[in-house]
């Protein structure tokens, strides 16, 4: 547990991958009113033009204040030049001023829901799927974290967005649950071994996305696919700031033990 209690997220650099929509694009959004000046956020995604409007959006609403800077990177973190110019480009901000470095691995697919686990026999449809879901988090997080080592004053931060999928089997969803179950465990191990970091991994509930869009119309699993689609009619899926909001609170709370999986419905 941290020493310091915070309320705001101090002079920061913020990376959040997947910020061009869903929930990524929202926690921009609130994190950016918390941030103070001084502090960078660096967005993370494919889309160039999202993260622009993104960027535009901030900057009108002043949501950042003044003195945040924002940086897009457009990045297929899929593969390995991806995760490198992330790093790079944070390695580029002067870490002297930064009192918190604040990580959010975001970015993931539900891959292909459209068929079942014995259907999987091409080794590459599955690798690619790790690659992007699994290996460029670890790959990321390290680069970063090699980047801005421990140093007295400096609070650093890693945040998983996990799923209830971590932890529970969904059928016809075997990609999407390996991976996060995979992402979760590589970040316990993290928060094993280093006792200085802070380590969350967030579950966000069921939230109104493109990525839910997917779920509820290719789901190969009718049980599954029609529970989804009537979560979805009968109003009972968040909006992504109400998620956002309840991980903003646990963050400055900072009352999780590192490494623990914490679900929105149990906060
Ligand atoms: P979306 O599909 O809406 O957004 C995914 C984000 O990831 C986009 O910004 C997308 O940007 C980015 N992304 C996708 N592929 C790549 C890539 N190869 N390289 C870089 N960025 C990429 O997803 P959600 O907002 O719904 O999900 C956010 C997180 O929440 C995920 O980790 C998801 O697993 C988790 N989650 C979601 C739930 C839900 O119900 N929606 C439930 C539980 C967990 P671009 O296309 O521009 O690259």
């Amino acid at each position: 547990m941290s020493s310091s209690k915070a309320t705001d997220f101090g002079t920061a650099l913020c990376i959040i991958t997947g910020a061009s929509k869903g929930l990524g694009r929202s926690l921009a959004k609130e994190i950016a009113g918390l941030l103070k000046s001084g502090s960078v956020l660096l967005l993370v995604a494919r889309s160039g033009d999202k993260l622009q409007d993104l960027q535009d959006d901030l900057v009108s609403s002043e949501a950042g204040g003044a003195g945040l800077q924002i940086r897009c990177v457009v990045a297929d973190l899929s593969h390995k030049e991806g995760v490198e110019s992330v790093v790079r480009q944070a390695k580029d901000i002067s870490c002297s001023d930064i009192d918190h470095l604040l990580l959010f691995n975001n970015a993931a697919s539900l891959g292909d829901v459209s068929r079942f686990a014995r259907s999987f026999t091409d080794m590459d449809d599955v690798d690619s799927y790790w690659s992007f879901n699994v290996s460029s988090a670890l790959c990321l997080t390290a680069g970063i974290l090699g980047a801005f080592p421990h140093r007295i004053g400096l609070r650093r931060c890693i945040v998983n967005i996990s799923s209830v999928c971590a932890v529970k089997p969904y059928a016809s969803w075997v990609l999407y649950c390996s991976g996060k179950a995979a992402r979760d465990m590589m970040f316990r191990v993290l928060a094993e071994e280093e006792k200085d970091l802070r380590v969350l991994n967030y579950a966000p509930g069921p939230l109104d996305t493109d990525m839910l869009l997917q779920a509820r119309t290719t789901t190969a699993d009718t049980k599954l696919k029609d529970f989804i689609a009537a979560m979805y009619s009968d109003g009972h899926v968040l909006t992504c700031e109400e998620s956002v909001s309840k991980l903003i609170k646990v963050l400055q709370e900072d009352n999780y033990p590192s490494g623990a999986h914490v679900d929105f419905f149990d906060v």
